[in-house]
């Protein structure tokens, strides 16, 4: 599977002054057009790019719900439902296939149990080490280092190769949308935005440019301390007795997400996780994968934090992690396909960025890699007015 690759088309700009102009057509800024066209307003997207490359395509394409917590949990539950919503429109594969954490130790079960305490025996389904066996299609007699592990239904599953292509050709075929691609935002102030083939006017301006917000607003980047995270990816041809379409957590990716962090035994795990695989904490890694409709895997993945992000990508990373993706599989080995580097916004100031940078002239970024997760439901609250500026 590639991305498209059309040669380019022409690009006019819409003459007509907009109710909204999008800066942006990542998920972020497509979910905010959706919910716009919802509304019935008239909106202009405008990307520098000639399709989505950013964030949103590089993902696991994992809408990571139940391992939030507190306003994100909120976001994230709604950001479901639309997301089922415009899958529904523009005909997005979407499965509700749910997540399933899978636990190797005692102490793993633990955070597992705790979890589905607080939050309940529907929310968080217990599995046993043969069903989790089964869901990783893997030997009857080979399970023994499995201890058991747990689904979390409402996690959703998208492609992030196809989600945010199809969903900008779903809004471009709506009435009142234009997509400006292939045309940098340079400048913005209110009511118009300046762009690499002339000004663009609106009546609200979103500026959904995830990490990139420093190029346009530098100092309030730096006051949020926003920087570039990267993670090394990777995908791969599945065992073929790998076949569920839920996204698949280990142990690193409990030590990452607020729920699982949040639970008594989180501490024990993270001693323990010290203890047996130093290297995988060292490199940030939350170990997971994600299966695509082809069959191919989606593995990754390392964090690596820098205003600027090194673009070179250490071997040494993605071999450890596919190694750990393999023993998850039960198989000797995995075979790479491709490769790529990640890139997303992250602050360690708090999980959004959301600010007014001028009269009717609002930034949203995401700064907490967890993008595909919370479009949907931040673009419901932009709309609604709920969703709070940040301190
Ligand atoms: C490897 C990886 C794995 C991840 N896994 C998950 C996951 O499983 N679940 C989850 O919820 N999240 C995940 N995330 C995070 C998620 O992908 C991001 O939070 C989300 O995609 C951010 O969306 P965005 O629209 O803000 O950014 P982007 O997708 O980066 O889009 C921003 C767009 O703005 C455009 N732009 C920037 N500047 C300008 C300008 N001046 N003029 C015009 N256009 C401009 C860019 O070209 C780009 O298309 C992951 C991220 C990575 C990198």
């Amino acid at each position: 599977m590639t991305l498209a690759t059309a040669p380019p088309a022409p690009v006019s700009l819409p003459r007509d002054r907009s109710d909204l102009v999008v800066v942006g057509a990542g998920i972020v800024g497509l979910a905010h057009a959706v919910e716009a066209v919802r509304r019935g307003l008239r909106v202009t997207v405008v990307e520098r790019d000639r399709r989505p490359v950013g964030a949103s395509v590089r993902n696991f394409g994992h809408c990571c719900v139940t391992a939030q917590r507190g306003e994100l949990l909120d976001l994230a539950t709604r950001s479901r439902a639309g997301w089922l919503d415009a899958a529904a429109r523009a005909g997005l594969w979407a499965p509700e296939a749910g997540a399933l954490v899978v636990a190797r130790s005692a102490t793993e079960l633990a955070v597992l149990e705790e979890l589905r305490e607080e939050r309940g025996a529907d929310a968080v389904r217990l599995r046993t080490r043969d069903e989790t066996g089964d869901a990783l299609g893997r030997a009857a007699d080979d399970r023994a280092d499995l201890a058991g592990g747990a689904l979390l239904p409402a996690d959703l599953r998208v492609n992030p190769r196809e989600a945010a292509p199809q969903l900008a050709a779903w809004l471009a075929r709506q009435p009142g949308v234009s997509i400006a691609w292939g045309t940098n935002v340079t400048g913005v102030e209110t009511g118009t935005v300046h762009t690499s083939r002339g000004p663009v006017h609106g009546d609200q301006i979103l500026l959904c440019v995830g990490h990139d917000l420093d190029r346009l607003y530098p100092d309030e980047a730096a006051a949020h301390g926003i920087e570039r995270c990267r993670l090394s990816m990777a995908r791969i041809e599945a065992p073929a007795a790998f076949r569920s379409d839920a996204a698949i957590l280990t142990a690193t990716s409990m030590l990452r997400y607020d729920a699982f962090t949040a639970t008594p035994s989180a501490a024990a795990l993270r001693a323990e996780v010290n203890g047996h695989s130093a290297e995988l904490l060292d490199v940030g890694a939350n170990v997971m994968f994600t299966r695509l409709s082809d069959g191919s895997v989606l593995v990754g993945d390392s964090h690596a934090y820098d205003t600027t992000e090194v673009p070179f990508q250490d071997e040494a990373v993605t071999a450890l992690l596919l190694r750990e993706v393999a023993r998850v599989l039960g198989v000797p080995e995995v075979r790479v396909t491709e490769r790529w580097q990640g890139v997303y916004a992250s602050s360690r100031r708090g999980p959004l960025f959301v600010r007014d940078v001028a009269t009717g002239v609002r930034a949203v970024s995401v700064t907490s890699g967890v993008g595909m997760t919370l479009s949907f439901g931040l673009a419901a609250a932009t709309f609604e007015g709920t969703l709070r500026a940040t301190a």
